[in-house]
């Protein structure tokens, strides 16, 4: 039986009791990748914050792993559910090696750090070097090694392609889907680039202004590329 690791129902998020994001029912299951998409100040990156414990739960349900998340923020009690946050700015240490940033990614145990290399082999000859001197390109591989090694149920990635090139993300993009197929991972992706995010997700969800704007299989929102630019702009009627 497939296995839902987030089942988020009627949520209402945002700051300080006012949402951005209105109404918002979806789900991720294990294996699965699952893109999130939507104009920017759509509430993407407030959606992925509030999942992973960091945001405000204003009504509605956000359930990890068949727990429910808090109201207000506790992302250390999520982390521990099996929850990996890629943010948008990478979260990575930038004083600290490479192997430093890795290692401090497990809360307990100890970590595989081949993991990560088998993931991304250029990581393993940059072991000894500062995270600050990485390139963009390096630095996002670093970011989800980071994840990896954490051995998440769920991993959620925030724009991945953000400030690098597009040979770069091009190539970043299917490890993403290697992670669901190879450790059955779920993995939520927020994403710019609309048609790399659905050649490699299996399902997607537009958000625009805060509210759900349209939902389906990957291949169908690809399929209907004018309805799915429609739901950016916010038309009302996407079921025409
Ligand atoms: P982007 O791609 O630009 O990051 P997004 O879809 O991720 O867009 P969010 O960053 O979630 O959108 O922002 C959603 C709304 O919440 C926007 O109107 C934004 O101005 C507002 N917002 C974001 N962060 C805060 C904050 N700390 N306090 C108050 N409002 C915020």
């Amino acid at each position: 039986m497939t296995e839902c690791l987030l089942n988020i129902e009627g949520l209402h998020t945002g700051y300080d009791g006012v949402a951005v994001v209105r109404d918002l029912t979806m789900h991720v299951n294990a294996g699965e990748v699952v893109a999130l998409l939507g104009p920017n100040g759509a509430g993407k990156t407030t959606t992925l914050m509030t999942i992973s414990g960091m945001g405000e739960v204003i009504s509605g349900s956000v359930e990890v792993l068949g727990n429910p998340v808090p109201k207000l923020r506790q992302a250390h009690r999520v982390a521990r559910w099996g929850v990996s946050h890629v943010p948008e700015n990478r979260g990575i240490l930038f004083q600290l090696t490479v192997r430093d940033n890795l290692q401090l990614a497990k809360t307990k145990g100890k970590v595989d750090l081949d993991r990560a290399i088998e993931f991304f082999p250029a990581l393993g000859g940059l072991l000894n070097r500062r995270a600050g001197l990485l390139s963009g390109g390096e630095q996002q591989m670093l970011a989800l090694g980071r994840a990896i090694v954490a051995e998440p149920r769920l991993l959620l990635v925030d724009e991945m392609s953000l400030g690098l090139a597009p040979v770069i993300y091009e190539e970043l993009m299917p490890v993403v889907r290697r992670i669901a197929d190879e450790t059955n991972a779920g993995v939520l992706l927020v994403e710019q680039h609309v048609e790399l995010a659905l050649e490699v997700a299996d399902r997607g969800y537009v958000l625009n202004h805060g509210d759900l704007a349209m939902e389906g299989a990957a291949s169908e929102l690809l399929a209907n590329r004018a309805l799915l630019d429609a739901s950016y702009l916010g038309v009302e009627s996407l079921e025409s």
